[in-house]
């Protein structure tokens, strides 16, 4: 997509750290990082949102995430991918962050508003779901 930046770098046409590249799947270093190694990995194919991607654009994804998670070193180490503007999504072409986790300060903050669901709602919520699977 002409106007997508992160297409612009796929082609070549903004300068990246390119750490990865396959026909599927481009990495590279986060420019505003929340750790060193903060990396992107993306699929080829553009799409906003991971529902939007064909799977066969997906395979690589977690093979390079892995790759590059151990050339970091990092010992500890987050997996993210935002989808829409609520979920923290301000580039529209699917990315998936690995962040390095080196201490409390540095990487990413998470909060966790955990809910608690009877069993009656986590069953119906589950019979919704799997009926669309
Ligand atoms: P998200 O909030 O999940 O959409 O994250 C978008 C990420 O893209 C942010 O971490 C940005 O720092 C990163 N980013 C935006 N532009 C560039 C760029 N030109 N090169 C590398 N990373 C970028
Ligand atoms: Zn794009």
């Amino acid at each position: 997509m002409a106007a997508c930046i992160f297409c612009k770098i796929i082609k070549g046409d903004i300068p990246s750290f390119k750490l990865f590249e396959n026909d599927k799947v481009f990495a590279f270093l986060d420019i505003q990082p929340l750790s060193k190694g903060h990396a992107l990995v993306i699929p080829k194919y553009h799409g906003a949102k991971l529902t939007d991607i064909p799977d066969d654009s997906l395979v690589d994804i977690l093979h390079v995430l892995k790759k590059i998670a151990v050339a970091t070193g990092a010992e500890n180490y987050n997996v993210l991918q935002n989808n829409g503007r609520l979920a923290h999504q301000e580039v529209d072409h699917v990315h998936f962050h690995l962040i390095p986790k080196p201490n409390e300060k540095e990487g990413l903050g998470i909060g966790w508003p955990a809910q608690k669901l009877e069993m009656d709602e986590l069953k119906k919520l589950f019979e919704e779901v799997k009926a669309k699977m």
